[in-house]
């Protein structure tokens, strides 16, 4: 048997990850679980979540994070904070090095998810937190009364814009086609909502500041190539999501995007290592896939590990 810190290590604290580590550690392996920032991953900058079973009127995201978190403890899941900058594997061990330290384990299973994509235009960097954000939960109250607009047209987009009109003036929902992504029961809602006004087929062109921030906003007419200013004090960009895999890169399969390769049973290209929720190829970004992934994942490690205990 190889002598290795722990059985399995998962990177990433969201559902995925704590999903993993539950099945895991309740499977009295020796696991420890790494996150770099929070516990609770994109759920805790998420309002009201109403598809997740068991809760009809909805919860919290964040309340029900705390409630995975405390559901992790009762099966004793070891937690470390850090930032995993690489993962060497060598074989039967894996190794990985955390704030320039090595820890070893069997097994790995990475569920560090996605974060927001952003505009890359001129200037945004430096507006942020002067006005450009990517979580209306996070600064959704600095505009009371105050015009803003929300960028793009799916799932995320829609639950901000209409979270945002319990703060905002007037919200416009800044989208680059003539259709939304999102979800009917939300569209229906945003069309609702006399405070928000879509701004169909288009795309931000131009930032407008002065001194204290966003004043303002040049949009761009995809169909016609007219431009437009419109004046606003926040801008909520919402396009999507890119995960977070820089440090498998070179080890680890890729799509063009950056998800890493690798079907519903989480299996990546490197046997011992699995990959579940956000950060996988995979058809759908809901916390009920990513504990599906979760649970996949941990059953995986552990046969993967017997099976090593049993050859060696
Ligand atoms: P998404 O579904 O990929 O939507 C991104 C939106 O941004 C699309 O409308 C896209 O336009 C637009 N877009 C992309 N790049 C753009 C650019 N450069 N400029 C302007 N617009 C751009 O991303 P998401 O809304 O963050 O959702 C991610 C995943 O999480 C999805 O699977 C979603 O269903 C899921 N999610 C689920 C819930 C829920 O179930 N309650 C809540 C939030 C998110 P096009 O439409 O033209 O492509």
């Amino acid at each position: 048997m190889s002598n290795t810190d722990y059985d399995v290590i998962i990177v990433g604290g969201g559902p995925a990850g704590m999903t993993a580590g539950l099945y895991a550690s309740r499977a009295c392996l020796k696991a420890l679980m790494i996150e770099k920032m929070i516990l609770g991953g994109q759920m805790m900058t998420t309002t009201l979540v109403e598809n997740w079973p068991g809760y009809p009127g909805g919860i919290e995201g964040p309340e029900l994070m705390m409630r995975f978190q405390e559901h992790c403890v009762e099966f004793g899941l070891e937690t470390a904070y850090g930032a995993v900058e690489k993962i060497i594997d060598k074989g039967n061990s894996k190794v990985l090095v955390v704030d320039g330290r090595e820890l070893t384990c069997k097994a790995v299973i990475i569920a560090t998810g996605v974060i927001p994509r952003k505009l890359g235009i001129d200037g945004e960097a430096a507006l942020v937190g002067k006005g450009v954000s990517y979580c209306a939960t996070c600064d959704g109250a600095f505009f009371r009364n105050q015009p803003i607009a929300v960028i793009g047209g799916g799932d995320t987009a829609a639950e901000e814009a209409l979270f945002l009109t319990r703060f905002a003036s007037k919200v416009y929902m800044v989208h680059r086609r003539d259709q939304l992504r999102a979800t009917r029961i939300l569209q229906e809602r945003i069309f609702a909502n006399e405070k928000i006004e879509m701004v169909w087929n288009s795309v931000v062109e131009e930032f407008e500041s002065d001194n204290s921030g966003l004043t303002g906003a040049i949009l761009r007419d995809m169909k016609t190539g007219d431009t437009r200013q419109i004046m606003l004090n926040g801008m909520f960009v919402a396009i999507g999501v890119t995960p977070t895999t820089g440090f498998v890169k070179g080890l680890l399969a890729l799509d063009d995007d950056g998800f890493i390769r690798c079907g519903e049973d989480t299996v990546t290209n490197v046997p011992g290592i699995y990959a579940a929720g956000d950060c996988r190829t995979t058809v759908l970004k809901q916390v009920s896939t990513a504990v599906g992934d979760g649970a996949v994942a941990a059953i995986m490690a552990e046969k993967y590990i017997d099976e090593l205990n049993h050859s060696s």
